[in-house]
């Protein structure tokens, strides 16, 4: 071993070394959580640069979030210290790759690209975006948009994860008008949705195979070295689009685990380890299975419940291959609460206390590391099933005065002025883009009603350019000058073009903070949360396409901190994917919740409850050191208030590794730490 290759190596296993050493590909490993996967991939990606020589721009690694991506390209940084090139290593997640794909490619050839050949940027519609579309679709249809929207978005965009297009025999009957408006009409704006971002890159690809262009060596180049992450997540388009990149497979690396497939619900489909291997007949596995993270009672009570997915396949029984590598730990904590509200008090004393170094919930037999230490706040995260659940739980903290994290995508991005202040400024970073134009020209300042829209689309539709264009040529030379109609399209116009110069030397924070003086839109706190966001970029274009492809995880919110880095976590089970915290708290295992049921009524369908199991199981091994399970009897939900029954998934763990308790008990037995601020939540 040379000596750059033993500083890459330490600190890993002999399996993780071996794997990350492996020589010719692909590479598959497969292994539980907290088994060291990511870490693997960290100095494989390190292994490959520092001891192999290979240059980083010919090293794509794959990741979850954005952020995910950022952390694994600081982490290969570190390990290397100081390797020339490696800030054009390209790490990120499978649509912000293609993004970058689509938009390099324009610029270097346009002529390719027939549809979008003259336009410089891309028009992408995030979810809202695209809902808007589809509902104007339907209400042309005499349907119900706005009731139907979602739903029928998330049936087309299932289809198109899986590649199926409007023309296919396989999509349903029902839908296919629906697919077919929705598709011509995204034609219309030149615009592409998040799954169209994949299937583009797709054609792309195999259109530039197939003519053989030269350009397509230079791309490729790029994907030289591919390394995958959480590959049990991906759907048939990403794997369409790994099969693609990796050519022979020689040098491809995917990292995973079937058990924490938690994405079926998108498309995803864990199976595509097996038919990886079936493609590759020559492709190697790698097992992991010390697990560096959790206590061997939290290892034991994780494993039984996924070893009740039966279906299982040639992964079956890899749970039980997991050996923990600590050795001692507290029992699991089943706390029953009386209501919701309960809940979220419980956790907040409790995370009180724990910071305080008295934890009230440890068993006082149990011999454990855990009691031993103090914690402080970031050691803590609290999980959930549905982002709902956060609104009391945000209460409890707010009031008890706790530092805290939201994780995840939030409303306020949905919030008129927010979506029409960005849709203004994609017009500014890229006037072609029909869409989000015409979205600022039918409301808010610039509303230019149905007559003035109508003018516009008439003037583009004859003169067969965007409406853009059509605006510059009904305002060019004073025509029509003096009508109520052109001043507003003037004063677009202006605002427009006033605002491109400013993107040119100003930051983002200062343009948006001009607009929203400009606008009068100081009062609104949905702007305020932009400022915060954009304040962390240094350009428009990076902070409006960031925004545009951002993943649940990757957004976050401070509550009660203004000052402190030490903040409590709070997030939803799926958001959770990847990450460890020495305290978990895992809110709502209740029957409804965890598994979820659309209605009151319903059980969840067979491959769903696996589905959900997964995310349970996801849950719980997220834990380094203590876990706590909150049931509460009564809970809002469905519009009313009901009784609800504790997880089925709870009773699946082994007694032994459970310890039973109940807040009312807990209250009454040691009344310690009550604040007063509390006394305005009635509670029973
Ligand atoms: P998940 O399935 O949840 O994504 P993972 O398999 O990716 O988990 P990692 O997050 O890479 O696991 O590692 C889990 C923890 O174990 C991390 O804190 C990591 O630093 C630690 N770890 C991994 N390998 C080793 C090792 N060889 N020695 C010490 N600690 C390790
Ligand atoms: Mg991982």
């Amino acid at each position: 071993q040379s000596a750059q290759e033993k500083g890459i190596l330490a600190g890993l296993n002999p399996q993780q070394q071996e794997a990350v050493t492996a020589k010719t590909g692909p590479v598959i490993v497969i292994a539980g959580p907290g088994t060291g996967k990511t870490r693997t991939l960290v100095h494989r990606i390190a292994w490959l640069i520092g001891d192999q020589g290979i240059a980083p721009h010919q090293i794509t690694a794959v990741t979850f979030t954005n952020k995910a991506a950022m952390e694994i390209r600081q982490r290969v940084a570190k390990l290397l210290n100081k390797v020339e090139g490696i800030e054009e290593l390209t790490v990120g997640t499978f649509h912000s790759i293609c993004l970058d794909i689509l938009r390099s490619c324009r610029r270097q050839s346009p002529t390719n690209h027939r549809d979008f050949s003259e336009l410089l940027e891309l028009t992408v519609l995030d979810e809202a975006d695209s809902r808007e579309v589809l509902e104007e679709v339907l209400r042309e249809k005499g349907r119900r948009g706005h009731q139907e929207g979602l739903k029928v978005l998330k049936r087309i965009s299932f289809l198109k994860s899986r590649g199926i297009l409007p023309s296919s025999p396989e999509v349903p009957a029902d839908l296919n008008p629906i697919y077919t408006a929705y598709q011509e009409r995204l034609g219309e704006y030149r615009a592409l949705d998040y799954d169209d971002i994949l299937l583009q890159t797709v054609n792309l690809f195999e259109r530039l195979e197939k003519e053989n262009v030269p350009e397509l060596q230079h791309i490729r180049s790029r994907f030289t070295h591919l390394l995958v992450d959480e590959f049990q997540d991906v759907n048939p388009v990403q794997y369409k689009l790994v099969r693609l990149w990796a050519g022979k497979g020689k040098n491809l690396f995917v990292i995973g685990d079937p058990n924490q497939a938690i994405y079926g619900f998108r498309g995803a489909d864990y199976r595509f380890f097996k038919k990886l291997k079936d493609d590759f007949p020559g492709a190697q596995i790698f097992k992991l299975t010390l697990n560096y993270r959790s206590t061997p009672t939290i290892i034991r009570a994780a494993s039984a419940v996924v070893a009740k997915n039966s279906e299982n396949n040639f992964i079956s029984g890899l749970e039980s291959t997991i050996v923990a590598t600590k050795t001692k730990g507290p029992k699991i904590i089943h706390l029953q609460v009386p209501s919701e509200m309960a809940e979220g008090i419980a956790i907040v004393k409790e995370i009180g206390r724990m910071v305080g170094g008295t934890t009230m919930l440890q068993a006082h037999d149990q011999p454990s590391g855990a009691s031993e230490r103090t914690w402080s706040f970031s050691d803590i995260a609290v999980l959930f099933r549905t982002g709902r659940q956060s609104e009391t739980l945000e209460e409890c903290f707010l009031k008890e005065g706790i530092p805290y994290r939201i994780v995840g995508r939030e409303s306020f991005l949905e919030e008129q002025p927010v979506r029409e202040t960005l849709a203004f400024f994609r017009c500014v970073i890229q006037p072609e883009d029909d869409f989000h134009l015409y979205r600022c020209l039918g409301r808010g300042r610039f509303d230019l009603g149905r007559e003035g829209i109508a003018l516009v689309r008439e003037t583009a539709r004859k003169m067969n350019c965007s409406a853009w264009k059509a605006i510059t040529e009904l305002t060019e030379g004073g025509r029509a000058s003096g009508t109520a109609l052109t001043d507003r399209l003037l004063a677009f116009r202006n605002a427009l073009e006033k605002y491109r110069s400013l993107i040119k030397t100003e930051l983002p924070s200062k343009i948006l903070a001009h607009w929203i003086e400009e606008n009068n839109l100081g009062q609104i706190q949905a702007m305020d949360r932009l400022l915060q966001v954009a304040s962390r970029f240094s350009d428009l274009p990076a902070f409006l396409h960031r925004i545009v492809l951002a993943q649940e995880a990757d957004y976050e919110r401070m509550g009660n901190n203004k000052a402190s880095v030490e903040t409590v976590s709070l997030m939803t089970l799926h958001a959770a994917k990847g990450l460890e915290f020495p305290v978990v708290f895992i809110a709502g295992v209740e029957d409804g919740l965890i598994p979820l049921t659309e209605r009151k009524t319903s059980t969840a369908k067979e491959d769903t409850l696996a589905e959900e199991r997964r995310l349970f199981y996801v849950g719980l091994t997220r834990a380094k050191d203590m876990l706590i399970l909150l049931s509460a009897r009564n809970r809002a939900r469905f519009g009313s208030k009901a009784s609800s029954c504790c997880s089925p998934f709870v009773r699946e763990i082994p007694p032994d590794c459970l310890e039973q308790k109940s807040w009312v008990e807990q209250v009454n037995q040691k009344n310690v730490n009550s604040n007063p601020k509390f006394k305005q939540l009635s509670l029973f």
